[in-house]
C-alpha cells in the first residue's frame, strides 16, 4: 500500500476582526460592534 492520501488543504480560519473598543472579536464586516460604535459616538458627541 504505497498510495498516499493527499493531505487535506489547511483551511486557515477567516481573519477575525477585533473590536478596537472592547477588544473582543467581532464578526461584523466593520469589525466594530454596533453597541461599541454607539459608545464611541456618544463619547465623541459629549461636550468636551
Ligand atoms: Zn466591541
Amino acid at each position: 500500500m504505497s498510495d498516499k492520501k493527499p493531505k487535506p488543504p489547511i483551511i486557515s480560519a477567516p481573519p477575525r476582526k477585533v473590536c478596537p473598543i472592547c477588544g473582543k472579536p467581532s464578526y461584523s464586516a466593520v469589525g466594530v460592534h454596533p453597541q461599541c460604535a454607539q459608545k464611541i459616538a456618544k463619547s465623541t458627541s459629549t461636550r468636551l
